[in-house]
């Protein structure tokens, strides 16, 4: 049972910020607007997981640790017009597996919460307990059982790094959840959670950045997108500072990708890529987000109107800026 979870962790888990991740996810879809993540050692050592999203019920702890076992699919047609963003039920079995996990949680509706303790797979705890409404996760020494794996980390500065991408990118799909890093007992993260996009941009790129952003919005019939794209003064030397989220999921897709190049083609040169963060709204049965487990890659069933969209929304923006 345990090597089947820690194959399937292969697909799920690769490194602290895949656990990150999938942990933050889940506070998301529990309804959290407060979570904090702490790290020690790139999340090698240990990760910390705090939201005060709607518990886990008592009974469905140890459960929510089966593989398969998700409480997000309801009925078979749900698998069609997915909107919370997990839905396998694997990744916490697949984390289990591969790492020692304590978890301790409680909804509002309960006096007490519960702590349970998993080690590569075997539940070692599990007892009630007195804590505040929410859930909290550790998971501590990543990969012990699996060398392999272990042996695919790189150094905790790099970890580090990949962690704080990470957390910034679900950040800033989620402008009204105030997220915080703390790595190695130092703050990177902290954003407001009020709901305003461009004071999260300022959180984490910092005053120079959301100083020269301009805002986009566009919409028609079968798609609404907005957002901020930066000046081309501002632009970068990679697409790392390209954030586009479909239906509040991040995703990479290379439609998109050159309908924004397309759009910024005349102001900018070959090497430098724009900065920006687009949200699309799409109608879900457009989508087709089951491509891979980690649920990055997307592909579209209308890509040309998709990228004409695109290209129009960035494009108004980039003209609205120049009058
Ligand atoms: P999935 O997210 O695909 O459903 P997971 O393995 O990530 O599967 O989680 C299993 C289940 O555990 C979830 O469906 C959810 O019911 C519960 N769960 C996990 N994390 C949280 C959390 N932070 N708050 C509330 N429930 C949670
Ligand atoms: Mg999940």
């Amino acid at each position: 049972e345990n090597t089947s979870n820690q194959i399937a962790a292969g697909e799920v888990v690769e490194r602290p910020a895949s656990v990150v991740k999938e942990l933050v996810e889940n506070s998301i879809d529990a309804g959290s607007t407060n979570i904090s993540v702490e790290i020690s050692n790139g999340g090698i050592s240990f990760i910390k997981v705090v939201d005060n999203g709607s518990g886990i019920e008592e009974d469905d702890m140890e459960i929510a640790f089966e593989r398969h076992s998700t409480s997000k699919i309801r009925k078979a047609s749900d698998l069609e017009a997915i909107t919370s963003l997990g839905f396998r039920g694997e990744a916490l079995a697949s984390i289990a597996s591969v790492s020692t996990v304590e978890v301790t949680s409680r909804p509002a509706h309960r006096e007490y919460g519960r702590y349970v303790k998993i080690q590569g797979g075997t539940l070692l705890e599990s007892n009630q307990v007195g804590c505040p409404v929410g859930t909290t996760f550790i998971v501590r020494e990543l990969f012990y059982n699996t060398p392999a794996r272990f042996k695919f980390l790189k150094k905790d500065s790099t970890e580090a790094g990949y962690v704080s991408d990470i957390v910034s990118r679900i950040a800033l799909g989620n402008p009204d959840i105030s997220f915080r890093l703390i790595s190695n007992r130092n703050t990177v993260i902290h954003t407001p959670g009020n709901n305003d996009l461009l004071s999260t941009i300022y959180s984490l790129y910092g005053k120079e950045t959301a100083k020269e952003c301009m805002e986009i919005s566009y919409e028609d019939e079968t798609i609404k997108i907005t957002g901020y794209a930066g000046k081309p003064e501002i632009a970068r030397a990679n697409r790392n500072y390209q954030s586009i989220y479909l239906n509040r999921r991040y995703i990479k897709n290379k439609i998109i990708s050159s309908a924004i190049d397309e759009a910024y083609k005349t102001y900018l040169m070959k090497s430098k890529f724009a900065f920006i963060v687009l949200y699309i709204e799409l109608n879900p049965l457009l989508v087709d987000v089951n491509v891979h487990p980690t649920k990055m890659e997307v592909r579209f069933s209308r890509e040309q109107d998709i990228f004409r969209a695109v290209y129009h929304a960035v494009n108004n923006a980039l003209l609205s800026k120049t009058q």
